[in-house]
This record gives structure tokens, C-alpha cells and sequence, in this order.
């Protein structure tokens, strides 16, 4: 993420806020100039009190008031129901974020139209019901329990995951979403199999298997988590979120000016020394550069992690395998430029 400075006195502002703290000015949030800017009455989001979104209305008519990513939402739980609420507000929080970072990369966002294109459903399951985290032909369900930090904990413990967010999720799930956009069905789709796997291959027996008794046989090394050797597409969907975690990790390292000088050296595959600056954008440079960079980041935002007493912020290690994957990403990326 960049970093904004508040259009009246100059103050630094989070992504996030609806209010300078130095001078009150309140505040909004304009997609296309990817700008803070003052929040004028009557042209910002109409979800602006209910679920804090600092963004400026769409002004097309399809928004019905809101912003560009509320207008994504399809599908929001009752919002006379505080805790839903509450909930809604922490998985749209995720999704501008997201959703500034795809625009960013120039990645196309087609708000979803009669089933077609990218839509939102964020829901809250009833009593007995089952809502499953997932994505199907552009659509995009979030079961809102995982915005619970003790349920997303205790989820997260039980699949013995190292990592676990509401801002993984929505990486991970788009990253569906792009698959199906930018490589099924185009001259990419054979790099794609050569690289993650035959997509072509029983999802119900993949994830039988994974989660069954003879889970673990496949090759960690060639995977950048646990969830990724399940099915070529979770690898995908996987790959595609390190990528976003990646670069928007490398854009903030840039912006607020971050520097690492560590040993120089070091034996590792990707990384001759860690002496890393950030990227305000990944695609200007070709992927093991951007990897170089990352180890060095990497290393210090844990260090700094374990210097407060929290677990290690990225902790995954990116192998050479794992890096050609990521390379794969990048290059649909840039393709689109
Ligand atoms: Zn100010
Ligand atoms: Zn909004
Ligand atoms: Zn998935």
C-alpha cells in the first residue's frame, strides 16, 4: 500500500481513515486517482456509517449509492443485526484493500451482471446451515464467522495453518476468479499444468484426500503451503495470494521508505545478500528480483515480530519451485500491461 497524506494539512493517513487526526478534515478514498481526499456530503459511500467504508461513491447508477466495492458485494447479511454488521465491516475492510491493490496491478475487475463477472457474497450462516468459503464462476462466498478472531484462531490451530486472514481470503479466493479469467482456456493453460498440475483431476477426490486419513503425501517443497497441495487450483489460488502478499508488503516497504542491510553472502537460492529496498511497483522488475528483495523483507518483518513477542508475519518459506509458480503469476500480470 502507498502511503497518503491528508489533502489539507499534510498529515500521514491510513488507507483506512474517514479523518485526519491532526486536523479533523474528514475524509474519503478515490479509487481512480488513488488518493485520499476530502469527503464531500452526498458523494461518498453509502455504507460509509453502517460499515465504516471510507470510499467514494460509483457514480454509476448500478451503485446504488455505494462505492466500487460495496457495489461488489451481492450478497450482505441482515444489517439490522449488530453482530453481523460488526462482521461485514471487518470482510469489506479486507476487500477495498484488496480490491486498491487489483486496480493497482491494472488487473480487470468486471463488476458482476447477470452471473458474470466478479461479485461478493458475505454471509452469515443461520442456524444449522453451512456456508463454505469459495469461489464459483466469479462469485465469491465468505462465510463472516472467519471475521470472529477466536473462530478464525481456533480454525486456524485445527488445520495446523501458519497463517490464517480475512485479507488471505479474499487474495485467495480473486485468485479463482483470475484463473479462470486470464488462463483457463488460453495458450497459458499448458505452462499452467506443466507448472501446478492437471486441473483436469477429481476436486471432490482431492479434497476427500486431503483432509482424509492419507493427507501428506505430497511434496511440500514444490508447494508454498499445506492448502496449495491439495489441487492444482488451490495451488493456484494459494501462489496467487503470496503473490498479492508479496507486493503489497513491497509497495508499503517503498513507501514509508523501509531498508534492510543485513549480512551479505548468504547461501540461499534466491538471494545473493539480503540487502533489499522496496517496490513501489512489482511489475516494473522481473521476479527474482522481486524474490531478492522479499527474503530481506521477509527476514526482518519476523525479526521485528519476535522482537514483540507475536509469531513470525511471513512465515513461509518461498522454494525454487514455489518461485517459478509466483514467476507464472507475475507474467500474467504483466501480460495485461
Ligand atoms: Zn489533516
Ligand atoms: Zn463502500
Ligand atoms: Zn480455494
Amino acid at each position: 500500500m502507498r502511503v497518503f497524506a491528508c489533502p489539507h494539512c499534510g498529515a500521514w493517513v491510513e488507507f483506512e481513515d474517514r479523518r485526519c487526526l491532526a486536523c479533523d478534515t474528514h475524509l474519503a478514498y478515490a479509487l481512480d486517482r488513488d488518493e485520499i481526499v476530502r469527503s464531500v456530503r452526498g458523494l461518498t459511500c453509502r455504507y460509509r456509517s453502517l460499515i465504516s467504508c471510507n470510499w467514494v461513491a460509483d457514480p454509476a447508477p448500478e451503485a446504488e449509492g455505494g462505492c466500487f466495492s460495496c457495489r461488489l458485494t451481492v450478497e450482505r447479511p441482515d444489517l439490522e443485526d449488530p453482530a453481523a454488521v460488526s462482521r461485514l465491516a471487518i470482510a469489506e475492510h479486507a476487500k477495498r484493500r484488496v480490491l486498491r491493490q487489483l486496480h493497482h496491478l491494472r488487473l480487470p475487475i468486471t463488476p458482476r451482471h447477470d452471473d458474470a463477472g466478479l461479485g461478493f457474497a458475505l454471509k452469515v450462516p443461520g442456524e444449522g446451515e453451512q456456508v463454505l468459503t469459495g469461489h464459483a464462476d466469479g462469485l465469491i462466498t465468505i462465510n463472516l464467522t472467519e471475521a470472529s478472531d477466536p473462530h478464525r484462531e481456533e480454525v486456524r490451530i485445527s488445520l495446523g495453518e501458519p497463517y490464517r486472514t480475512m485479507v488471505g481470503h479474499m487474495r485467495h479466493e480473486v485468485g479463482h476468479w483470475y484463473w479462470q479469467v486470464l488462463v483457463d482456456g488460453t495458450d497459458l493453460i499448458d505452462p499452467f499444468r506443466a507448472l501446478f498440475g492437471d486441473e483436469r483431476q477429481d476436486y471432490g477426490d482431492a479434497l476427500e484426500a486431503h483432509y482424509g486419513d492419507d493427507a501428506g503425501t505430497t511434496d511440500a517443497e514444490e508447494h508454498i503451503s499445506g492448502y496449495a497441495t491439495m489441487h492444482p487450483w488451490e495451488d493456484f489460488g494459494e501462489t496467487f495470494a503470496h503473490y498479492l502478499h508479496i507486493a503489497d508488503s513491497l509497495e508499503t516497504a517503498a513507501a514509508v521508505g523501509l531498508r534492510v542491510h543485513g549480512p551479505t553472502g548468504v547461501p540461499y537460492p534466491l538471494a545473493s545478500s539480503l540487502h533489499s529496498e522496496g517496490l513501489l511497483d512489482i511489475s516494473d522488475v522481473p521476479m527474482t528480483a522481486v524474490l531478492a528483495a522479499w527474503h530481506g523483507f521477509a527476514l526482518a518483518a519476523n525479526a521485528l515480530n519476535r522482537s514483540m513477542g507475536e509469531p513470525d508475519l511471513y512465515p513461509f518459506v518461498v522454494t525454487p519451485a514455489v518461485a517459478e509458480k509466483l514467476d507464472f503469476v507475475h507474467d500474467l500480470v504483466r501480460r495485461i500491461r
